[in-house]
């Protein structure tokens, strides 16, 4: 297969922060690769170096073939985070907008029918919902009819009806050849719609994979959350591992709730036993809830794995008496805006 897309150890700093530590990838023509990653991993910095709006301090990038600052512009497309347009136009001025800006371009009401806003052309930018808005944005990338498409969080702040329209238009985008890059904090987006999926976290690519590959090497054994005031002594006999789940998991405040075990590894027909077990002992519950594990499972794995890493590096640096320097940002941002 043809890698569309491709990085060979990028490395970028700034200043004292490394934000890309020699990322590699290979990303094949209409392949959805997934991009995901707690804040501050390098997501943004990977995809600027990608599309050369930043360069990298050393490693190679090639898009469609070309080192990024060279890939011709008429056969790329890229939807940033915050992107504002003009807001004084109409939804179909806006896209009329764009779409001259290329050599060859598709009818903007063909792209408003295809991101579901065809009646909304002769709205206002500003008077379109949030959402409607965003959709927007996602149809101002698809104006060239680009070979390949960068899209960060595409549906952040759409409803659920407007976000599958937003998944089905880019499943039909890939099936047709378009090799997508989608960056997203949102696992039923990046386990629905990527074929492979990245993980970076501090600035490496600690996982690369098939959402279900992913889920199977990280994603642990399945939840059977029981909702009960019982403390996890009472499980005591039971023949599966049990733990309490913490409030917030992977985060800084991990206190236990007090209301909900987590039975481990109980199978769906299994799940009987675990009734019968509460049944026998009259251990008083609410509700049960079985759930397998998915991508959200893993990311929670690496990126607390990776943060322990972090906070090991931090307690040898400090045991070997190197000063761990504090970060910042501003710095040497100057010059460089998304
Ligand atoms: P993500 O998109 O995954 O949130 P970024 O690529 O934006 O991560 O950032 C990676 C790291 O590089 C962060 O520590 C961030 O603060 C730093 N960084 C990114 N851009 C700049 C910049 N222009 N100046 C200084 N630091 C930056």
């Amino acid at each position: 297969m043809e890698a569309v897309v491709e990085a060979s150890e990028l490395r970028k700093s700034y200043g004292e922060t490394v934000a890309l530590a020699g990322v590699s990838v290979a990303i094949e023509r209409g392949e959805i690769f997934g991009l995901i990653g707690p804040n501050g991993a390098g997501k943004t910095t990977l995809v600027r170096a990608l599309t050369g709006t930043t360069e990298p301090d050393s490693g190679t990038a090639r898009v469609l073939g070309d080192p990024p600052p060279a890939t011709d512009r008429n056969r790329l497309a890229v939807l940033p985070q915050a992107f504002s347009p003009p807001d004084r136009l109409t939804a179909h001025e806006l896209l009329s907008y764009y779409a001259g800006l290329y050599d060859d371009a598709r009818d903007p009401e063909e792209v408003l029918a295809d991101v579901g806003l065809a009646d909304a052309g002769d709205t206002w930018y500003e008077a379109l919902s949030g959402g409607q808005q965003r959709r927007v944005c996602v149809g101002a990338t698809l104006v060239n009819d680009p070979d390949v498409l960068f899209l960060d969080e595409p549906t952040t702040g759409i409803d659920p009806a407007g976000r599958r329209t937003v998944w089905r238009l880019i499943e039909s985008l890939s099936a047709g050849g378009t090799t997508v890059v989608l960056t997203t904090h949102d696992m039923a987006e990046a386990e629905r719609l990527a074929d492979r999926v990245g993980l970076l976290a501090d600035g490496a690519l600690v996982a690369d994979g098939t959402p279900t590959d992913l889920v199977d090497e990280h994603g642990g054994s399945s939840r059977l959350t029981i909702e009960t005031a019982a403390k996890p002594a009472a499980f005591d006999e039971l023949a599966y591992p049990v733990e309490q789940p913490s409030d917030s998991r992977g985060g800084e405040s991990r206190s236990p709730t007090t209301d909900s075990i987590v039975v481990r590894a109980v199978t769906p027909p299994e799940i009987g036993d675990v009734v019968d077990y509460l049944e026998e002992r009259e251990i008083a519950y609410s509700g049960l809830e079985w759930t397998e594990p998915g991508l959200e499972e893993v990311y929670l794995e690496l990126a607390s794995r990776a943060e322990l890493g972090r906070t090991d590096a931090a307690d040898r640096n400090r045991a070997g008496g190197t000063e761990t320097e504090t970060r910042d940002d501003e710095q040497t941002s100057a010059g460089e805006t998304a």
